[in-house]
């Protein structure tokens, strides 16, 4: 890429040829990256940016490892390309160490998204009922405001219209319940009403017809709802008492970015299926894993050749991503990530809340690690959404100070308004402090 070039001369190609998705998380217009370095990114013209998104992107050991590309470039010349209906090493080995960091029994289904690895979750969740007689358990539940991928059964699952209603009908068998939201709902975990919402919907859709539940530790792109204290355990109980297998989302929450090595280790339940993606390279390749419990596997095993799993893709676990990931998993553990993510995240949430929690627009400050969201609102005591344009300046006007930040949330019914803050797992301390005093003369000097 060709850096010293102004942005203008790349725009104009890009406004010509390349077809962008999510305008809105743009609100101040397309820039043209060359360059990147730790958790700060360079455009063609040299400014640099503080990157503290890169955690939606799950770039979690920073950018400019040069031992991931070295990993990626050593299995390239060695042996570029296998497919998974075979074996090659680097799968076995990544297969191993994700059982490993998983502290449990889990065999490994590779493929090359969050969305495609939520996919094979229902495939497998749906066959292993009907291997075992229950040829009525198909639905899949999941929570409003939850995103879980663009394909048409993982956005079946996803829980925000707006996404949706222009590409239905989308794959049937999908149902929604409310999802946790400890801020309105005033929810500490004395009452869990979003548990009893889960088991609500399991029980008038009936029992029996229910595959599983496919949830998010934190609800990511929705708003980052942090869920009450016994909330995912109260929803495993309700999966057992129903029959329904538990799917945990590890797209974004996986690899350090909520402090654990998962985000659902942070509410002690073993989830029967694991599904990760970006954080397992760093956003450096495309790979993503699903990962089952060994008793789900083993009852595949039939005598039927097909028996073990009608699905196959054939980029999944591909040899230079699953390198990459082994090297990028070392380097998290070596540079102890998921610690310094539960530290540095700690940190911040307390400089961010003593910095802006008195501002009237500033409704929670909330998250786990170093995933963070400020949501803001009209009215403290009402708690009615700010509207996304007060969103939209602010990050404005980060960008303008050489800070990305995001939004999330959901447009329907106006909750498109929480700050979003995830960076890199390395990033600096003062780097955290950039974040907190941008944001502060964002807020209160604007
Ligand atoms: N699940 C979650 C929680 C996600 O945030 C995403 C992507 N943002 C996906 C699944 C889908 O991943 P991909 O874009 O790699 O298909």
């Amino acid at each position: 890429v060709q850096a010293g070039k102004s942005q203008d001369t790349f725009l104009h190609q890009d406004e010509k040829y390349v077809w962008h998705s999510m305008k809105p998380y743009n609100p101040d217009g397309t820039m043209v990256v060359a360059k990147a370095e730790g958790a700060w990114v360079t455009d063609t013209e040299g400014n640099r940016y503080l990157d503290a998104m890169a955690g939606l992107w799950c770039v979690n050991v920073g950018y400019g490892r040069k031992e991931l590309a070295e990993a990626a470039y050593e299995q390239l010349k060695e042996m570029a390309y296998f497919p998974l209906t075979q074996s090659h090493v680097p799968a076995i080995k990544l297969a191993e160490k994700l059982n490993e960091l998983l502290e449990d029994d889990y065999v490994i289904f590779f493929s090359n998204s969050g969305s495609e690895a939520n996919e094979t979750a229902f495939k497998i969740a749906r066959q292993y009922h009907q291997q075992n007689g229950e040829h009525n358990r198909y639905k899949i539940v999941s929570r409003y405001r939850a995103y879980h991928g663009n394909t048409m059964g993982s956005l079946a699952a996803t829980g925000q219209a707006q996404r949706k209603y222009k590409y239905e009908p989308l794959a049937p068998g999908f149902v929604h319940c409310a999802p946790p939201d400890a801020y309105r709902d005033n929810d500490d975990g004395t009452e869990l009403k979003a548990v009893k919402a889960i088991d609500d919907v399991m029980t008038w859709e009936l029992s029996e017809t229910i595959a599983a539940l496919i949830m998010e530790p934190i609800i990511t792109g929705g708003g980052i709802l942090v869920p009450p204290e016994g909330y995912m355990k109260g929803a495993k109980e309700v999966c057992e008492k129903h029959g329904a297998l538990l799917i945990v989302d590890e797209v974004i929450c996986g690899f350090g970015r909520t402090g654990e090595a998962f985000g659902f280790m942070n509410y002690g339940v073993k989830p029967d299926i694991i599904t990760m993606a970006k954080g397992i390279t760093s956003a450096y390749l495309p790979l993503s894993a699903t990962a089952v419990k060994r008793e789900i596997y083993e009852s595949f095993k039939g005598t039927d050749e097909y028996d073990y799993l009608r699905h196959v893709n054939t980029f999944g676990g591909n040899p230079a991503a699953c390198a990459l990931a082994l090297k990028n998993i070392e380097i998290m553990e070596k540079e102890k990530l998921f610690e310094r993510s539960k530290n540095l995240g700690a940190k911040l949430m307390n400089d961010l809340k003593t910095a802006l929690k008195d501002h009237p627009l500033v409704g929670d400050i909330r998250g786990k690690g170093l995933l963070v969201g400020i949501e803001l609102v009209k009215d403290k005591s009402t708690k009615a959404p700010a509207d996304v344009s007060i969103l939209n300046e602010i990050i404005a006007f980060c960008k303008k100070n050489k800070l990305i930040i995001g939004k999330n949330g959901a447009t329907v019914a106006g909750y498109n308004n929480v700050l979003t803050l995830s960076p890199p797992l390395n990033i600096e301390e003062k780097d955290l402090s950039f974040i907190v005093e941008t944001l502060k003369t964002a807020f209160y000097q604007k």
